[in-house]
């Protein structure tokens, strides 16, 4: 191919992939993450540019996490991670943590309507359970996890790594355990 023909081929993938894409999503929401995706899946180096500034109202409840870990498990984390919220429309999930492994780049977006300010404390016991769920995704490279097991006669999901969020009341009575699951490899109950 004559090297003017190779950028029209390209130009012509990228057109194709991009009208693909936009069919499922929204432009407004979705322009610059889909750019922003394909130009690192192809050179993997870029900046993560996506970096969110870190809002202050969350070091409250990052701060308590780290006070339960030492607590509950016996093990000291500063957890340095952005957490900032963030206005998702359409896609169904509460909290994304966005990791990129050579830049050694994490932050935590939190879904804004899904935590009213200020928070009860049954929200907030939410928001810890679920910064939870993303810290093991993003600080401890968990994969989500389905199985459930028994503690105290009542079936419970087997960590925090559960795809959809277990109800408050279970992750309150055994929440040693699941900070313990977290972080040791036989967590005792
Ligand atoms: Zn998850």
């Amino acid at each position: 191919m004559k090297k003017s023909e190779k950028y029209l081929f390209f130009l012509f993938v990228f057109i194709f992939i991009f009208s693909i894409e936009m069919n499922e999503h929204s432009f407004k929401t979705n322009f610059y993450r889909f750019i922003h995706s394909k130009i690192c899946s192809i050179y993997d180096t870029c900046m993560f540019s996506e970096v969110r500034k870190h809002d202050p109202i969350f070091d409250p409840i990052i701060k308590k996490i780290e006070d339960n870990m030492s607590r509950y498990a016996g093990v000291n984390y500063k957890f340095n991670i952005s957490v900032s919220f963030e206005d998702i429309t359409k896609d169904d999930y509460i909290a994304f943590c966005y990791k990129h492994e050579q830049l050694d780049n994490k932050f935590i977006t939190i879904r804004r309507d899904y935590f009213t300010l200020p928070l009860n404390n049954e929200m907030e016991d939410e928001l810890e359970l679920t910064l939870l769920h993303e810290i093991g995704h993003c600080i401890f490279d968990k994969e989500h996890d389905e199985n459930f097991i028994y503690l105290a006669n009542i079936r419970v999901p087997e960590t925090v790594m559960q795809p959809r969020l277990m109800p408050i009341l279970i992750f309150n009575k055994f929440k040693g355990y699941y900070y313990r699951n977290l972080v040791l490899s036989k967590p005792t109950y």
